[in-house]
């Protein structure tokens, strides 16, 4: 049985609410799945939850939806940020997807000395995170935050939040420094952390330094892991 269509809608879903589905869907409803007139769907807007919905018309630059039955509340993901040096864009990209998967409730994007891609397209981002979401069942989409450099992160550092600093350098094995939400993990760009960096992480109190094992992983894969383990020792993933 293949499965029903889902959507995120950026306007707030209400009961027998008629709307016309952004190109995009558009296209993926009437082109891609070549849905009819009668088809089902299941819509989104990460405000009110989940709703049926069906297909009242299949034009060539807009599909036409009714809104039916609500089926379940918006989900409240376990209170994890993913604070990460951006990479390179695809990179990066795929980290975004990954983490939505994941489960994390916000990712933020963090200037570190060594961050070589600054400049990221949120648009492009927030897509992929979008298309993830709708795919893994999401019914809420992670924030994602502007990016900010490191230093000011840390200076308006929400004290009751612990920060997981995954250190290439070293720091105790992540599943010994429990850390429940609402917690952030941290990670580092391709070329890792600065020593001023190091310093200053380490000083300031909110910071567990964590280890995330004997081997150098790549940026997006220590993210993925130190997401994963989180949230299989503190999270909804256990
Ligand atoms: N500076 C390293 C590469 C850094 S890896 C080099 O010599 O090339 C990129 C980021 O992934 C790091 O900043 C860190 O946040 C994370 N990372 C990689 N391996 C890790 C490990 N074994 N434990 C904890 N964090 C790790």
């Amino acid at each position: 049985m293949r499965q029903i269509p889902r959507l995120f809608v950026a306007e707030e879903l209400t009961g027998g609410r008629r709307l016309a589905l952004p190109p995009a869907a558009t296209h993926q409803l009437a082109t891609v799945l070549r849905l009819e007139p009668g088809g089902e769907l299941r819509l989104f807007d990460d405000r009110t939850g989940e709703w049926a919905a069906r297909i009242t018309a299949v034009g060539r630059r807009a599909v036409e939806v009714e809104v039916g039955a609500w089926l379940r509340p918006r989900e409240a993901p376990p209170d994890l940020w993913l604070c990460a040096a951006p990479l390179r864009p695809e990179r990066f990209a795929w980290l975004a997807e990954k983490a939505t998967e994941l489960g994390v409730a916000r990712i933020v994007p963090v200037l570190t000395a060594r961050t070589q891609f600054h400049r990221q397209n949120l648009e492009r981002l927030r897509a992929r995170m979008v298309e993830a979401a709708e795919q893994c069942g999401r019914t809420a989409l992670p924030e994602l935050a502007a990016p900010v450099p490191l230093a000011e992160l840390l200076a308006g550092w929400p004290e009751r939040r612990a920060l997981l600093f995954a250190d290439e350098e070293g720091g105790a094995p992540l599943r010994s420094v429990l850390a429940p939400p609402p917690a952030a993990l941290l990670v580092g760009p391709e070329g890792g952390f600065a020593a001023a960096e190091r310093a200053l992480l380490l000083a300031h109190p909110a910071v567990r330094r964590v280890s995330l094992g004997p081997r150098l992983l790549r940026a997006e894969t220590a993210a993925v892991a130190g997401v994963a383990l989180w949230q299989a020792t503190s999270g909804d993933g256990s």
